[in-house]
């Protein structure tokens, strides 16, 4: 079993929060959605995905990220 991905570091100018999130963007969620400095990976996705390349083999990977809910879009 290949050894897990680590997750990478974000820029901050390249953070993107669900008002900044395009269409295009990798909406990998990173952090805590109850903490500030929550965010998505906001890089290039893959066609059909809606990760990016490292985050479309990252979610094929067995250790799957826990199920995140999203507050702000309820209701
Ligand atoms: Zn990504």
């Amino acid at each position: 079993m290949p050894a897990p991905l680590p997750e990478p570091v974000i820029p901050l100018e390249q953070r993107k929060s669900i008002e900044t999130l395009m269409a295009h963007d990798c909406r990998w969620p990173i952090g805590d959605p109850q903490n500030a400095d929550f965010h998505f990976c906001g890089k290039q996705k893959v066609d059909g995905h809606p990760y990016c390349d490292f985050h479309v083999r990252r979610a094929n990977q067995p250790t799957r990220p826990r199920t995140v809910s999203y507050p702000l879009l309820a209701g």
